[in-house]
């Protein structure tokens, strides 16, 4: 993120707050900071721990409760998946997820064409849909790397498909 997103994303925090009367505490502040330039999608206990190197004092608690806040401002968004913790996205605008299935690293994708896809016909009495973004499930270049190295045969004279000792 450059200098002048940050400043931007740093307005638009400011401004949130005072379209909604909401005093801008240090802690909200801090949280948001904590967040804004994180690319990896944390979980609400990552941005307290990260929050909790500048002050000491907070507690998990109010970070559960400002990040819920910032939600509702439109200053961060939710990605859920079923069972897992919830992580929170900097980034508000509509875009995409590639998901490691094994460690649950979450890599953003930009790609227009998923921006226009139909949305399913559901009654709206059961279901009101209001937003979709896309997850591609598969396995992050790190976790392919640890199966390649658990896969190797161990060196030896029995090595895989050398000739057999007689
Ligand atoms: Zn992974
Ligand atoms: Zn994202």
């Amino acid at each position: 993120m450059s200098p002048a997103d940050k400043q931007q994303r740093l307005a638009g925090f400011l401004a949130a707050h005072r379209d909604s009367g909401l005093p801008v505490t240090i802690q909200r502040r801090a949280v948001f900071e904590a967040i804004v330039e994180r690319p990896d999608h944390p979980t609400a206990e990552q941005v307290y721990r990260a929050v909790r190197q500048d002050l000491p004092q907070i507690s998990r608690m109010t970070v559960h409760r400002i990040l819920g806040t910032f939600v509702s401002l439109g200053l961060v968004t939710k990605t859920c998946h079923p069972g897992s913790a919830t992580r929170f996205d900097p980034k508000t605008h509509q875009h995409h997820h590639l998901v490691c299935l094994e460690c649950g690293t979450i890599i953003d994708i930009e790609d227009s064409r998923l921006n226009s896809l139909p949305w399913p016909e559901v009654d709206p009495r059961e279901f009101a849909i209001q937003d979709y973004h896309v997850h591609f499930h598969g396995r992050c270049a790190r976790c392919r790397q640890k199966e390649r190295e658990s896969a190797r045969p161990a060196a030896g004279p029995r090595g895989a498909g050398g000739p057999q000792d007689t």
